[in-house]
C-alpha cells in the first residue's frame, strides 16, 4: 500500500476498535515504519521489517514496560501503539499480492491477493476498509460529539505529559 492509505486505514481501523483517538493517531505514526526502516532499499522489501513477530513483540514489550514504569510511561503507550500500528501495516501489505513472510523473515511470503500494490485495486480496497471500520466506529458511538470531545481532551492531555513528563 501507499503511505496514505496504510496510514487511513490504520487509523480508522484501530479507531473503530478502541474509540481512543491518542492510541489511533500513535498507531497512524506507526503504520510507515515497516518501509520507513527499509530506508530506501538497504533492507529487502517486505523483509524483517514486514515480519509480524517482531511488531507483535514490540507491542507486548512496550506493554508490559507500560504496565509495570512507574513513571512517564506515556513514551511506551506511545511505543506499544506505533508497534500495533506496524503489525497492522503488515496485515495490510498481507492482503496484497506480494504478501508479507509468515514464518521466516526472509522466507516465502504469504499473501491474500485481494488487491495489486499501487493499482486502482488498491485505492478501492483502501476506501472500502475506511468505509466499513468508519461505519463500525459510528455504530458503536465514536463519532458522537461527546465522545470526540472527550477523545480530544484527552489526547491534548496525552501530548501535555509527553511534553513535559
Ligand atoms: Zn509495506
Amino acid at each position: 500500500l501507499k503511505w496514505r492509505n496504510h496510514k487511513a486505514v490504520t487509523l480508522a481501523a484501530v479507531y473503530a476498535a478502541s474509540g481512543l483517538l491518542t492510541a489511533s493517531v500513535c498507531a497512524m505514526i506507526g503504520s510507515v515504519l515497516p518501509d520507513i526502516l527499509e530506508c530506501r532499499g538497504v533492507i529487502e522489501h517486505r523483509t524483517i521489517t514486514h515480519w509480524p513477530w517482531l511488531w507483535l513483540g514490540g507491542m507486548f514489550l512496550f506493554w508490559t514496560i507500560y504496565k509495570t514504569s512507574g513513571t512517564s510511561p506515556v513514551y511506551f503507550y506511545f511505543l506499544m501503539c506505533a508497534c500495533a500500528g506496524a503489525l497492522l501495516h503488515v496485515a495490510e501489505d498481507a492482503l496484497s499480492n506480494g504478501g508479507v513472510p509468515v514464518f521466516s523473515p526472509y522466507g516465502e511470503k504469504t499473501g491474500f491477493g485481494i488487491y495489486k500494490t499501487c493499482s486502482l485495486g488498491e485505492e478501492l480496497s483502501t476506501l472500502g476498509m475506511v468505509a466499513i471500520f468508519s461505519l463500525f466506529g459510528w455504530v458503536r458511538g465514536y463519532f458522537d460529539a461527546d465522545h470526540i470531545l472527550q477523545q480530544l481532551a484527552d489526547a491534548g492531555s496525552f501530548v501535555d505529559r509527553l511534553l513535559h513528563g
